[in-house]
């Protein structure tokens, strides 16, 4: 469902993600630990595009969400200009190696130069056909993707000023994807759910922090996603409101939902994680099912911050 392909992203001189490839099936619900800023918040948000990569690309159903990484793709990049210079100057000096290995290492070269900013801004008239004509058979436009993945912060992002019946349907009658009457049948449904009706004409002031976390959560339902991708949903609350929140979660994955949650719960991504990934300065360096990931941790920085959560 969703495909993350050797995501890097830096700020400034920063980098945060060094190459994260993560595929996500439908259905999974994916746990990401791991110290704090070691780059999941950017992993997420690079994922629904709140950040731009710097590399790498994201795919969703098949089709591709942000600018294509000509460096991913060797029919692209061979047809560049960087491409065929340091392919003449690997021939020159390696003439022991096939046409293929000195392919693959010229591909390599140039993937590296892309991530220290040094390909040209012009690489020739092939070039930019070939990434042209890639784009325009792969790409989706953004706003279509970001409708089809839910996002969930820690801090609940609802709109003060608005009743919550009001945050329930603002998204989905604002872009036109339901009418007022459908947009309000699905809130009440999803509200009537989470058993906080009632509540449907407060301010969000009004509603303590789990309440408000629940309806960020139905809230973004109501768009209908594909996936939702949590951040920290419950890092917020106060302990006594954790399990209202963790049990929505918890019963959205059994319905099938796919997910990915960033959290430090370790019972819920015990219990509800179909997978754990632990990330670690910018890189996934250990993921699996949570029984061998956290019964048999192999990376000792992971078993380093297990004894330090569990
Ligand atoms: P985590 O969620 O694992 O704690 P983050 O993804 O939030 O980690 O941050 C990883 C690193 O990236 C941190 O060092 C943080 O300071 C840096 N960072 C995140 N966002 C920005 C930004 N917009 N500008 C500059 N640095 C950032
Ligand atoms: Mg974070």
């Amino acid at each position: 469902m969703i495909s993350v392909r050797n995501i890097y992203k830096s700020f400034g001189d920063v980098s945060v993600l060094k190459g994260v490839s993560c595929d996500i099936k439908k259905g999974e619900n994916v746990v990401v630990i791991g110290p704090s800023g070691s780059g999941k918040s950017t992993f997420l948000r690079c994922m629904n595009l709140l950040e731009t990569p710097t590399a790498g690309e994201v795919w969703l159903e098949g089709k591709l969400i942000n600018n294509a990484d000509p460096t991913l793709h060797p029919e692209i990049i061979k047809n560049s200009v960087t491409y065929s210079k340091v392919l003449e100057k690997l021939t020159l000096t390696n003439n022991e190696k096939s046409a293929e290995e000195l392919s693959s290492l010229a591909i390599e070269t140039v993937r590296q130069l892309a991530l220290e900013n040094k390909l040209r801004k012009n690489e020739g008239k092939d070039f930019k056909t070939a990434l042209s004509r890639f784009e325009a058979e792969n790409c989706i436009g953004i706003e279509s993707a970001r409708q089809r993945m839910g996002m969930v912060f820690q801090h609940f992002n609802l709109f003060n000023n608005l009743t919550v019946m009001q945050n329930l349907t603002l998204a989905p009658t604002q872009l036109k994807l339901k009418t007022k009457e459908e947009a309000e049948a699905k809130a009440v449904e999803l509200l009537n759910r989470i058993g906080l009706y009632d509540k449907r004409d407060e301010f969000p002031s009004r509603l303590s922090g789990g309440q408000k976390q629940r309806i960020a959560i139905i809230r973004s339902l109501c768009m209908e996603p594909d996936v939702m991708l949590f951040d920290e949903p419950t890092s917020a609350l106060d302990p006594e409101m954790v399990g209202e929140v963790l049990f929505l979660m918890k019963e959205l994955a059994e319905e099938g939902m796919t997910m990915v949650v960033v959290t430090h719960e370790m019972g819920f991504a015990r219990e509800v994680g179909s997978r754990i990934v632990f990330m670690d300065d910018g890189r996934i360096t250990e993921e699996g099912k949570p029984d061998e990931f956290f019964g048999n941790p192999q990376n000792p920085r992971l078993k380093d911050f297990l004894s330090k959560v569990l």
